[in-house]
């Protein structure tokens, strides 16, 4: 038994930390949120009253908040010099490189071992312990965290030292924005050439067009029966956190002097499709918005 300091209980924390409850470990859970708290305490976590009682005994701590700034506030003020220094400190959250390495070098400073380890998978999978973590940590540090990440994850893979995590994580969203939009434009050719999307899918799915948006994820309703588009898009991953991951994909391609020309054209999009109100709609929604008719 290991005893863990679970910061963030929402729509993917919530699950990971009743997962490691579930391992049998002693969870000291917190969120601001009461409904959050309340959730927690029924999957088989403590709850506590703020950050400081939570990660004050913790041998890990592991943080699941919305953005960048949330994790500099809380790491910088409640846990570096209030958790034992012996903690190993673990950042799930999807945040940008930058505020990714200052915190690991303010726990570095201050004696702690950190990894920056963003996940893959979304909802089902935070319920399920099947997560893809990508991890940027100390090679030395890796042996700690692969365990620690164990009960909540399908694979953990090291993608190299601090903020490398993060990297892998924007990087291979930027990527899923791009396949996504390029799905639901062919969907909706095929649909104004008279070709139905759902032969489409049996051809694309078996053909050189065959990528995980279609095969898995597939943006129009029937074939791939898990998929959010059999549910009036509700669910799923929000184009909100779409948006905002290709916003962190643009300032890393800014900073670093990459060229990203479809990583920019997929958040001009995104952006769009959120303008128009559908922020909280699946973000294979995007096929609705592409074939000009927003009937979800
Ligand atoms: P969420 O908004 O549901 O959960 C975040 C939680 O953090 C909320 O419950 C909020 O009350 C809590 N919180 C905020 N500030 C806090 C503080 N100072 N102290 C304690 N709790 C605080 O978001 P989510 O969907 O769980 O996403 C969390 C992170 O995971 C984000 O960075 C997101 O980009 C990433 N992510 C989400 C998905 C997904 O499918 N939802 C998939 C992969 C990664």
């Amino acid at each position: 038994m290991t005893r863990i300091a679970f910061i963030g209980l929402g729509n993917m924390g919530g699950g990971m930390a009743a997962n490691q409850a579930k391992a049998g470990h002693d969870v000291a859970a917190f969120d601001l949120s009461p409904v959050a708290l309340e959730r927690a305490a029924e999957a088989g976590c403590r709850t506590v009253a703020s950050v400081a009682e939570a990660v004050k005994d913790a041998e890990v701590v592991i943080t699941m908040l919305p953005a960048g700034p949330h994790v500099l506030g809380v790491y910088s003020d409640q846990i570096i010099g209030v958790a034992p220094a012996s903690a190993l400190l673990l950042d799930c959250s999807t945040i940008d490189v930058e505020t990714a390495r200052k915190v690991a070098g303010l726990a570095k400073e201050a004696g702690y071992a950190f990894a920056d380890a963003p996940v893959s998978g979304g909802t089902a999978a935070a319920d399920a312990g099947t997560l893809a973590f990508m991890v940027g940590c100390d090679e030395a540090d890796f042996a700690r965290v692969e365990p620690a990440l164990d009960p909540m994850s399908r694979i953990t893979i090291r993608a190299g030292d601090h903020g490398a995590g993060q990297a892998a994580k924007i990087c291979n969203n930027m990527l899923l924005g791009i396949s996504m939009i390029g799905t639901c434009e062919a969907i909706a050719l095929a649909e104004k050439l008279g070709l139905e999307p759902e032969r489409f899918f049996e051809i694309a799915s078996k053909s050189s067009g065959q990528c995980w948006s279609v095969s898995n994820y597939y943006p129009w309703p029937g074939p791939v029966p898990t998929a959010p588009s059999n549910r009036k898009y509700e669910g799923g991953f929000a184009s909100a956190m779409m948006l905002k991951d290709l916003k962190l994909a643009q300032d890393a391609a800014a900073k670093a002097g990459a060229t990203t020309p479809l990583g920019a054209q997929a958040e001009a999009l995104y952006a769009l499709f959120n303008g128009l109100g559908y922020g909280g709609k699946d973000f294979s929604a995007m096929v609705q918005m592409l074939r000009g008719r927003i009937d979800t």
